[in-house]
């Protein structure tokens, strides 16, 4: 398979601060790839350079198309979604509304059954379709902000930090879509994770960031298996 992400010598400053120091990783179309890294690392720079959040320079190469100095509206167009840390969904509309407005880019016919298929993902938006975004539970909103993302049919799903703040038979189940998401819908996702344990088990291939840098990559079951990674994020 072929690169779909190639980021080289990627430096990213916030004002004076720089918090990215020459990053380098590759994606392949169709994986699921996680960045692990302590707090502060850089995770979410990473995710944010690649939407054009944040100053940046070097190279950062979708499909080919180079994406340093365009616009996040361009590189959303192009397949790039992201569900930043935080969710984001528009909390006075309902979850049907949202998931509408996450196709507001699309002018294809398609919209009311990918909606369907949002819902086969994800039954309990389903369930809840005509509730309020800001009165669903903490995991429901994660799931509706994935299911919006997906809505714009991305190539490429940035996710932040999914698993934050969600009891963990909920990640659980939020990773086994995600992992569906995945395989069957051939999404490729590039995820920020602090759930170490979990990422490695779903993703493909894993990078870890120390300091605004890549020290270590490799096959997610490899870095799972290193002695250094299983004491520094997984605890055992
Ligand atoms: P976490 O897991 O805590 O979210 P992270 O790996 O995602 O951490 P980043 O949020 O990318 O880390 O932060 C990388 C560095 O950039 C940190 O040193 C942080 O303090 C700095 N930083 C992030 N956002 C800003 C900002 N808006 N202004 C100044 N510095 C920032």
């Amino acid at each position: 398979m072929s690169a779909l992400l190639t980021v080289t010598d990627l430096r990213a400053y916030y004002g004076q601060v720089q918090a990215l120091h020459g990053l380098q990783f590759e994606m392949k179309e169709g994986s699921m790839t996680t960045l692990l890294g302590a707090n502060g690392a850089g995770k979410t720079t990473t995710l944010r350079a690649i939407c054009a959040m944040v100053r940046s320079t070097g190279s950062i190469q979708f499909a080919g198309t180079p994406l340093l100095g365009r616009s996040t509206e361009a590189i959303v167009k192009l397949g790039i979604a992201h569900v930043p840390q935080g969710r984001g969904t528009f909390t006075s509309m309902t979850v049907e509304e949202n998931l509408q407005l996450g196709a507001i880019t699309r002018k294809d016919k398609e919209i009311a059954s990918d909606i369907e298929r949002m819902y086969a993902h994800f039954p309990v938006l389903k369930q809840r379709h005509t509730q309020q975004a800001g009165t669903l539970s903490g995991g429901e909103q994660q799931m509706l902000a994935v299911a919006r993302a997906l809505m714009l049919r991305p190539r490429l799903m940035l996710l932040d930090e999914p698993s934050f703040g969600l009891a963990p038979l909920v990640v659980r189940d939020l990773f086994r879509i995600l992992g569906k998401i995945n395989r069957e819908d051939k999404v490729s996702i590039l995820v920020v994770e602090q759930n170490a344990q979990l990422a490695l088990e779903l993703a493909d291939h894993a990078y870890v960031i120390e300091t605004g840098r890549i020290v270590m990559s490799g096959t997610a079951t490899d870095i799972a298996s290193n002695e250094d990674i299983r004491k520094s994020y997984l605890g055992y």
